[in-house]
């Protein structure tokens, strides 16, 4: 179906992407797009509060966050489908981007109501286009899940892409994260790009190993992995030394040495009872 957006009898939702840090920029298309709507829909009413009273605008505002995105989406449907401008923003950067927003849209969209999004920050492509890993194909993946079992499973099915890989990920699992990563993607070209467009952003560039190595009280904030994509199959090419220091790593995050020895196996195509040898010798 084709639908024009700014030349239609149909109703438009806005979405609207925000600051990841730096209240600078806000473009004078958002500020316009925001001046212009009846209601803003937001993930956080104090936080897009606070942008917004710094903007100067004072409008009604409507809570969709992930635990009433149902229910508040189709409530905010029904109010544009009456006739009331709606924008919706989440609390930084992009809706619908490791953020609610994606069911609004496509209620919207079933409801005959048309979407655009006004253009902003995003951290996964500023991390992107400066980490020096950017090639002409990208993967987002976001957040890895919590669990350490189910992130080396996520892990291992990301280790044959060939695209560059970004995720997010919060200061309190940055450094098993990255230990995961050593482990399952080896010693993989990285960036840790951190605190972006804030007074303290930082950008840490080096090997997945030397990166796991990194006191974690030292990476505070906001932060994206990027990951240089897969060069070819991977290749058994890891000393002894290395497949037992995998083990270690996988130990020390809670896996049983089996279930360690067999993510190993897996990872690098050798043989588990080799693996097991090794690391019973050492
Ligand atoms: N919707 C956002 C976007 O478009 O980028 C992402 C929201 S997600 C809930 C929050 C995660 O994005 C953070 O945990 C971090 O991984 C990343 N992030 C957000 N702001 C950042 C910043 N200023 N610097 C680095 N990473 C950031």
């Amino acid at each position: 179906m084709r639908s024009l957006n700014f030349d239609s009898k149909k109703p438009l939702l806005y979405l609207i992407a925000t600051p990841i840090g730096n209240m600078q920029e806000v473009s004078p298309r958002t500020i316009e797009t925001l001046q212009n709507v009846d209601l803003i829909a937001c993930e956080d009413t104090r936080v897009s509060g606070k942008l917004l009273s710094l903007l100067g605008i004072s409008k009604p505002l409507f809570s969709l966050r992930e635990h009433n995105e149902v229910s508040a989406s189709e409530e905010i449907i029904k109010k544009i489908l009456s006739g009331t401008k709606v924008a919706y923003m989440s609390d930084a950067g992009y809706p619908c981007i490791s953020d609610p927003g994606a069911r609004l849209v496509k209620l919207a969209l079933q409801n005959g109501v048309n979407v655009t999004a006004i253009s902003g920050p995003n951290a996964a492509l500023n991390a992107l286009v400066a980490s020096g890993l950017c090639e002409d194909h990208f993967y987002f993946h976001g957040f890895l899940d919590a669990k350490e079992n189910v992130k080396l499973e996520e892990l291992r099915k990301l280790a044959t892409r060939e695209e560059t890989l970004i995720f997010y990920e919060a200061p309190h699992r940055i450094q098993k994260t990255l230990q995961a990563m050593f482990t399952i993607l080896g010693n993989r070209k990285a960036c840790i790009a951190r605190e972006l467009t804030k007074k303290h952003e930082e950008y840490i560039r080096g090997g997945l190993e030397e990166l796991s190595k990194i006191d974690p009280e030292t990476l505070k904030g906001e932060m994206v992995i990027i990951v240089e994509g897969s060069l070819g199959e991977i290749k058994p090419d890891v000393n002894n030394d290395e497949i037992i220091q995998m083990v270690k790593n996988l130990t020390s995050m809670g896996l049983s040495t089996k279930d360690a020895i067999k993510k190993v196996a897996e990872a690098t195509n050798i043989n588990k009872n080799y693996i097991y040898k090794i690391y019973h010798v050492n």
